[in-house]
């Protein structure tokens, strides 16, 4: 069996082999690890080998892992699952990004309840790319409306887009989603600062969501194996 290191490391020369064979710049594409359910032990040993960005779903599961962790100061700590209202707090308190923001009422109580001895929480909003019943997220139509509330919150630092796109797509709708969500990155990236971040892609599509742009990929159980 391999190392948790190990598939890192394959993670890894996927993202760089991807990376250019799109034609981009080495280290414009993020590896975040998605550690849902796994214990600080497997968090632990990919840190050792290197990973610094963490991706949890769950508030609660995810609060204790930061606390638990919170000597090494080096972790970037990425809230990437649905949020309820009243845990905004402890998100807020806890975590540097929420890639998950999908309403004013969240990004208006995160804002408020940002400790001020923190940096601003960094924040994607999360796009319902494939309008899926199933899936959270904002419809397009609704973009522009979040970008302008989130830029008023001086608490918040709007980063960029999430997605989670449809899975097993045929190749014709697969490109067709991953440029809209192109387009619609390289629309506010040119217009605001700090927004660089495009996070789509997962061990499925990395190769077309990073050919498409994607500047952070999420992987979970190419790494830490079977949840
Ligand atoms: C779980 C999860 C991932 C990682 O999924 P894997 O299939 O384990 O790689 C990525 N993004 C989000 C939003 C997730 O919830």
């Amino acid at each position: 069996m391999q190392t948790i290191a190990e598939r890192l490391e394959s993670a890894r020369a996927e993202i760089v082999q991807a990376t250019a064979s799109a034609h981009r710049p080495s280290n414009s594409v993020k590896l975040l690890a998605v550690s849902k359910t796994k214990p600080v032990s497997d968090i632990m040993a990919a840190y050792e080998a290197g990973q610094r960005s963490f991706g949890e779903n769950y508030v609660q599961e995810g609060v204790e892992k930061v606390q638990q962790l919170s000597d090494l100061t080096d972790i970037d700590w990425h809230m990437i699952g649905p949020i309820q209202s009243n845990k905004t707090k402890v998100v807020a308190e806890h975590f540097d990004w929420v890639q998950s923001v999908d309403r004013e009422k969240i990004a208006r109580r995160l804002n408020d309840q940002r400790p001020a001895h923190m940096a601003p929480l960094n924040v994607c909003i999360q796009l319902n790319i494939d309008d899926e019943a199933s899936k959270a997220g904002i419809a397009v139509e609704q973009l522009d409306g979040l970008v302008n509330f989130i830029n008023l919150q001086p608490r918040l630092q709007l980063r960029g887009i999430m997605a989670i796109p449809k899975a097993n797509p045929s190749g014709e709708q697969q490109a067709k989603t991953l440029s809209t969500l192109a387009e619609l990155f390289a629309q506010y990236h040119t217009s605001l600062s700090n927004f660089d971040t495009l996070s789509v892609g997962m061990s499925s599509d990395i190769h077309q969501a990073i050919k498409h742009g994607s500047t952070m990929v999420r992987i979970g159980t190419a790494i830490f194996g079977k949840r």
